[in-house]
């Protein structure tokens, strides 16, 4: 898998070095370029922001070098002609969001993400359909975010959406996109060595994972549920799954459908 960043601040994926991730890079089953949008800007002090139109605090990220950003990781083909009118970003343009594919019919092209809390939210089951993707692009925002219009442009060029890590607001897209490179990263092929241990994990099959014990049996004091230590492999997956349902209630009920 191609992964393109584009960021103000390239160095948060230093990161991207290390343990599994750092591996795959290593063994060439992810190859990850990061950009500095400030490479694309063209005055003396690199702007990248500017007031909002209409007013209000804070700034916005500037179309210009996202454009040039866009262009140079995904050139215009004649395939992929611009659009006459601007293009419709459907739900985008209404304030929410949605995934948005310029290429009438297309399928397995690059897909631009977009980190944003007014997205859709990232999930297990969106990490795993990323994961097989060819080509992914995230475009990190800062400040009050990015000139509507580049989502817009960059719709003409791949796949776009814009995707929410949670109800909460970040300073900026790097943590958002690091946890999702992390989480679609681990899924693809080659990157974790046992790929039975991914299986098993929460909200693969909509529950929560069963809590997880090693050696020694007793710990100051706490011991092991003794079904896990008796062999009986029937009574183990019992217990498991029933642990699965009692935490998914208890923790997280909206995952379960309702009774
Ligand atoms: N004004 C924006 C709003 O209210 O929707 C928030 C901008 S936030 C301060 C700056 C950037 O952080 C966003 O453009 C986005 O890239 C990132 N960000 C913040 N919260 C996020 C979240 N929950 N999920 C994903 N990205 C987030």
């Amino acid at each position: 898998m191609r992964i393109d960043i584009v960021t103000i601040f390239p160095e948060y994926f230093g990161v991207l070095d290390v343990s599994l991730l750092g591996r795959a890079r290593e063994d060439g089953i992810l190859k990850v370029e990061v950009h500095d949008l400030r490479d694309f800007t063209h005055d003396r002090h690199r702007t990248v922001d500017d007031k909002p139109y209409g007013g209000g605090a804070g700034m916005v990220m500037k179309p210009e070098p996202w454009g040039e950003a866009l262009d140079a990781i995904l050139p215009a083909t004649p395939a992929l002609a611009t659009p006459t009118a601007p293009t419709e970003v459907p739900g985008v343009a209404q304030g929410d969001s949605g995934e948005v594919d310029a290429r009438s019919g297309a399928t397995g092209g690059p897909i631009v993400i977009f980190p944003s809390p007014a997205g859709e939210v990232f999930t297990q089951a969106m990490a795993r359909e990323l994961s097989s993707a060819e080509h992914l692009v995230f475009g990190c925002g800062r400040y009050e975010g990015i000139d509507h219009r580049v989502f817009e442009f960059a719709a003409t060029r791949a796949s776009v959406r814009l995707v929410s890590l949670g109800d909460y607001v970040l300073n900026g897209g790097e943590v958002a996109v690091m946890a999702m490179i992390e989480a679609i990263g681990r899924l693809i092929p080659g990157v974790i060595g046992n790929p039975e241990s991914l299986v098993e994990e929460s909200h693969e099959d909509g529950l929560l994972e069963y809590p997880s014990y090693t050696k020694p049996a007793e710990w100051r004091g706490y011991e092991v549920p003794s079904v896990l230590t008796n062999g009986n492999h029937g009574a183990i997956a019992a217990w498991r799954r029933d642990a699965q349902f009692e935490r998914t209630r208890r923790v997280r009920p909206d995952l379960l459908p309702p009774e």
